[in-house]
């Protein structure tokens, strides 16, 4: 038995499995479930790929999104550096993969997870907190019967608690590569494209179980352009780099030749477009219909069972400190509770 379970080693569950077992006072037994493997320096790196529906505002392509996997999560993919050993009582399972919370009534108990081909399970006496990533998170709410009820029926998972936000409101940025004309290239050296950023794109999305296998991936749709004012956004962002080119002499670097209709570029931005890295909602935080936890990241309705990761950020978050962030307020607040 634990004092608390932490789901997913990434940037913010290594940190707070870290805080909770280094409190001295507390003197807590913590035990870490990460489904990738220890940090390593190995390449490439250890990576989720979340396959998405046809998107129709891509014009219907289907695209994929990409997280970091295993201990450091995405920000050891992004080049961050190596996490801090584990002290003498965190626990710390690598290549675990957590599949469902356990529930007594409306409490949280323990965590069921895969290893090695076994089923096996954690008990925590004080909290379990789910640090998964925007899409793991409410993937493992959903799986433990906390969701939209609906939805919850149609995945053939038992409701537990009807809680409508859960996988809602997704906000995934939008990245577009515009490759140059390399012949028109040869006498200067700019870079071969010109690349677009939408980082708080208005669309968002949503995330909807399968099933409950834990190894069937989830129906993944971020709704990327859906709203119009993303799209205008990255014209305004392509005319913009347009104007540029003309104005360093590179217009037969242009990518088509002769003037573009508005409705000719949209279809191009549409065609070019994919996800960029970081994923934020699926777990709102607040209040109101859709709030999945509260102010202190508690899951409403269910006790001892928190979130602490991107999921319950109503915003992409400007820089890993957002989502870093959430981690001393919690570990303070499970360390006194
Ligand atoms: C390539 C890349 C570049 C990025 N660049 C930036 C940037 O420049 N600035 C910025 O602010 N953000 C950036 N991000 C996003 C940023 O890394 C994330 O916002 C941040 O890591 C989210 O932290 P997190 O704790 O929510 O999840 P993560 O760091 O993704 O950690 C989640 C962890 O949980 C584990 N996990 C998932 N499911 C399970 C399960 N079922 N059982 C057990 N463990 C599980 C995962 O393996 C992972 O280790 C980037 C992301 C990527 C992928």
């Amino acid at each position: 038995m634990f004092d608390f379970v932490v789901v997913g080693g990434g940037a913010t569950g290594y940190g707070l499995a870290l805080r909770l077992a280094a409190d001295a006072d507390a003197a807590a037994q913590v035990a870490l479930i990460e489904a990738g493997p220890l940090w390593s320096r190995r390449r490439p790196r250890p990576a989720w790929r979340w396959p998405t529906v046809a998107q129709p505002g891509l014009n219907g392509r289907a695209v994929a999104l990409v997280a970091g996997k295993g201990l450091g999560g995405a920000a050891a993919w992004g080049g961050a550096a190596e996490p801090p050993p584990a002290p003498g009582t965190l626990t710390v399972l690598t290549d675990a993969l957590a599949v469902r919370v356990l529930l007594q009534g409306r409490r949280a108990t323990g965590v069921e997870f895969h290893r090695a081909g076994l089923v096996q399970q954690l008990q925590a006496s004080r909290a379990i907190v789910l640090c998964a990533g925007a899409l793991p998170s409410p993937l493992l709410l959903m799986r433990s019967g906390i969701g939209p009820h609906a939805e919850l029926v149609a995945g053939n998972v038992a409701t537990r608690h009807d809680l409508p936000g859960v996988g809602q409101g997704l906000q995934v940025p939008v990245h577009v590569a515009v490759p140059l004309r390399r012949a028109a290239l040869a006498l200067h050296r700019p870079a071969a494209s010109v690349h677009l950023a939408l980082e708080q794109p208005a669309s968002r999305g949503r995330l909807r179980l399968e099933g409950k296998d834990p190894y069937q991936p989830p129906r993944l749709d971020p709704d990327l352009l859906s709203e119009r004012d993303d799209l205008e956004a990255l014209l305004h962002q392509a005319r913009l780099a347009l104007e540029g080119l003309g104005a360093q002499g590179l217009r037969a670097a242009r990518p088509w030749a002769g003037p573009l209709s508005d409705l000719a570029l949209e279809r191009l931005l549409r065609e070019r477009a994919e996800p960029g890295p970081g994923v934020a909602g699926g777990c709102r935080q607040g209040d109101g219909p859709l709030a999945v936890v509260d102010a202190q990241l508690a899951v409403q309705g269910i006790a001892g069972l928190y979130v602490a990761d991107a999921s319950v950020l109503t915003q992409l978050p400007a820089d890993g400190q957002a989502v870093a962030a959430l981690v001393g307020p919690l570990a303070q607040r499970l360390l006194s509770g």
